[in-house]
């Protein structure tokens, strides 16, 4: 934003002094060009009359950051950290704070629990704590992963989850109901364990599935991208998956999601290591319960690439449910657009029409779109100094400027569904391309 856009914003918030939208954007502004007593008293009086304002809260974080009052910013963050859903920036910014607060542990682990959301996030002075040097600072890391791990708590469920009726059901028969009523199962003979494996084009819902379903049964969730745990625990992974494992076995019930899973499984032939074979088989021991019980975890994988996958973890007890996540149908379209504009402005959106023209959309593709029209509106709402509801044609016009982005998925999965298609197993996808089989 440029120096004119700003003071159209303070003349916006003149105008409507009420705004706490504005508001926060002037004290956003301000705070970005370092003028931080006026950013302060924003974010105070939006505060005076919401106490609990996430967004204030997290800009007088960083403003007592800037002025070196790290006690304080490490307070207002440790109260709003577990709400924020995980955000990698400001789990650094508390990483910081600890650290200038000569508090080491908490440093570290805080700035660990950051790098598991987006590796990419990384800063060399805490990078300098995390080297392991010696035998007892690996195992006093491995213990900081565990408690960073501990916490999430989604509080979705299924209901903010648009479509996915054949995932949700496989979800609430294979893993829900047995959670709930093991002595049935068990008084029919049936096995429970194993997981559920998720596959299809990104951005389609199944990480948001998997945290829905910790919510709808009331669990813990702890998701784990395996590149992570890999990049950062070399050497130590097969301790560190053991770990996890035992971690979420005392956090019952707990849903244990593992992201990019054919990361972990490349067929075990492509594998030149041993090492990288230990670790898958140390995975399939955890999957079986080998050493310690699974009851009460409920275990989900994804992966856009499932052909990688060891067919070692398809067997039965193991991820013998494989279920391909396609990009929503028309009806789901149009309940993830509701849900996505449920709490926002909107005036008489012509859900259908919009659902029509997003063919192929991921459910992501569908939150940059609602984005994109927000933030339009946004503009607006400033230059005319009111709230402007986000309408139909809004939502049809950045249309104009997107495509779907799982195209490209397809190209690779329909050779793999064509030439690779053992017994069946990607059946879904040629179902989904109309190509008789
Ligand atoms: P994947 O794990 O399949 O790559 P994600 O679950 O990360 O995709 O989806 C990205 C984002 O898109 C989610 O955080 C969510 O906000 C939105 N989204 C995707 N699918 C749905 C859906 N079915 N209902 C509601 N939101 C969705």
């Amino acid at each position: 934003m440029n120096d004119s856009d700003l003071i159209s914003l303070e003349k916006a918030l003149h105008q409507s002094p009420e705004n706490n939208l504005i508001r926060i954007l002037v004290a956003d502004e301000l705070l970005k060009r370092e003028r931080l007593q006026e950013s302060e008293d924003h974010f105070k009086v939006v505060l005076e009359k919401d106490t609990d304002n996430i967004p204030a809260k997290i800009g007088l974080a960083k403003i007592y950051f800037s002025r070196k009052n790290f006690s304080t910013t490490i307070i207002i963050l440790e109260e709003i950290i577990d709400s924020v859903d995980r955000n990698p920036e400001l789990l650094v910014l508390l990483s910081k704070a600890y650290l200038n607060n000569k508090e080491q542990a908490k440093a570290i682990e805080f700035y660990q629990k950051s790098l598991l959301i987006n590796p990419s996030l990384t800063d060399p002075q805490l990078d300098n704590l995390r080297k392991p040097s010696h035998a007892s600072d690996i195992s006093e890391l491995v213990g900081s992963i565990e408690e960073n791990l501990r916490f999430e708590k989604p509080k979705i469920t299924f209901d903010h989850v648009g479509g996915m009726h054949k995932v949700k059901e496989e979800i609430k028969i294979k893993i829900i109901q047995p959670l709930q009523h093991p002595e049935l199962y068990k008084a029919y003979g049936k096995k429970i364990g194993g997981g559920i494996l998720m596959y299809g084009p990104p951005g389609c819902g199944k990480t948001h599935l998997a945290r829905a379903t910790a919510g709808q049964i009331n669990a813990k969730f702890i998701s784990v991208g395996i590149h992570d745990v890999l990049d950062m625990w070399l050497g130590n992974s097969e301790k560190q998956l053991h770990n996890l494992f035992e971690l979420a076995r005392r956090e019952t019930p707990c849903v244990l999601f593992f992201d990019e899973i054919d990361g972990l499984g490349a067929s075990r032939s492509d594998m030149r290591g041993s090492s990288s074979k230990m670790l898958i088989n140390q995975f399939l021991n955890e999957l079986d319960g080998v050493q310690s019980s699974n009851d009460g975890l409920l275990i989900l994988a994804a992966t856009n690439a499932p052909w990688h996958l060891d067919p070692a973890f398809r067997r039965p007890g193991r991820f013998d449910r494989i279920i391909f996540v396609s990009p929503p149908d028309l009806t789901g379209r149009e309940s993830i657009l509701k849900i996505m504009l449920q709490e926002k402005p909107t005036n008489q959106i012509d859900f259908g029409t919009i659902a029509k023209q997003t063919d192929g959309y991921s459910g992501a593709d569908l939150m940059a779109l609602v984005d994109r029209a927000i933030e339009d509106k946004l503009r607006d709402s400033f230059e005319k100094g009111i709230v402007q509801p986000i309408m139909t044609k809004d939502l049809l016009s950045q249309l104009k400027s997107m495509k779907s982005s799982t195209k490209d998925w397809f190209v690779s999965a329909r050779n793999y569904a064509l030439y690779s298609n053992e017994s069946g197993l990607y059946d879904d996808i040629l179902d989904y391309l109309k190509i008789k089989k």
